[in-house]
């Protein structure tokens, strides 16, 4: 009788542990409704997803509030983290990352693309440099993108898009060959060859900022309009001001593009 082995139960789950823009919500000082409001998916820390499967959790972005969203989400490791830009909103949790290294015996790799790198290695010179021998600190192991790569059992293809002046990415996640998630956090245009990319996905997570215009980033009708011709079949809407009450908006948006909240989790 041959013993049974034991498979390890595949799954794949994303969690957002942050939604906010850069000022998180509630904003410092401000006494607006949403600012206020006791609805807590109104309470948005920096925009930051953590993707777990069965073999590796991967974290896109460490934001400000890394500490306190990796302690309301519990994470207890981390395998990989994924850069999507420069911006200070989603780089200057960076040491917090020591917390995924004191037992770690090899550097912890992360992903960037080319100007973020460039970024990381400025802010953060100490961690980078062959000083750094220290068990414990923040050892990382650069790898800049330039295409796709595995990380586990995930397929992961960086997205290029417009976002003012900072070179920056979104991700597109696969597994056995189905376009599960792509995270674009950060956008005001995307090319494209980074639409082809994310056409037909399963679930599109994307900036809008507020409701009027703004130079870098999505307002509603540009990120509607972009959902719609990604042909997605569902998106999630992020790095929010404090111009959007979730409820509010959810009202009013079709019930496959909803408002995104802290904690929420997804099975993909
Ligand atoms: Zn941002
Ligand atoms: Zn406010
Ligand atoms: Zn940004």
């Amino acid at each position: 009788m041959t013993p049974e082995i034991s498979q390890p139960q595949r799954f794949s789950r994303m969690t957002f542990l942050g939604t906010g823009t850069s000022t998180g919500i509630p904003v410092i000082g401000c006494c607006c409704s949403v600012c206020q409001s006791p609805d807590p998916r109104n309470k948005r820390l920096r925009s930051s997803i953590l993707l777990e499967t069965e073999d590796i959790t991967v974290l896109v972005d460490s934001g400000p509030d890394l500490r306190m969203q990796a302690l309301r989400a519990g994470i207890n490791k981390v395998d990989a983290v994924l850069y999507t830009h420069g911006h200070m909103d989603h780089v200057v949790g960076f040491d917090e990352l020591r917390a995924f290294c004191w037992d770690r015996d090899d550097p912890l790799p992360l992903y960037a693309n080319p100007g973020c790198m460039e970024i990381l290695k400025t802010m953060f010179a100490w961690a980078f440099a062959d000083t750094n021998v220290y068990r414990g600190y923040v050892k990382p192991w650069p790898v800049v993108f330039e295409g796709p790569f595995n990380l586990g059992s995930l397929r992961v293809t960086p997205l290029p898009v417009i976002h003012g002046a900072v070179q920056t990415s979104g991700f597109l996640f696969e597994r056995d060959g189905m376009k599960s998630l792509a995270y674009i956090p950060d956008v005001k245009q995307i090319p494209p060859q980074t639409m082809e990319l994310i056409r037909g996905c399963d679930c599109l997570i994307l900036d809008t900022l507020h409701f009027r215009n703004h130079p870098t980033h999505l307002s509603m009708d540009e990120s509607l309009a972009l959902i719609e011709q990604a042909g997605v079949s569902r998106a999630y809407l992020v790095h929010c001001s404090h111009e959007i009450d979730h409820e509010v908006l959810e009202n009013i948006l079709p019930a496959t593009i909803r408002v995104a909240y802290d904690s929420l989790c997804l099975q993909l």
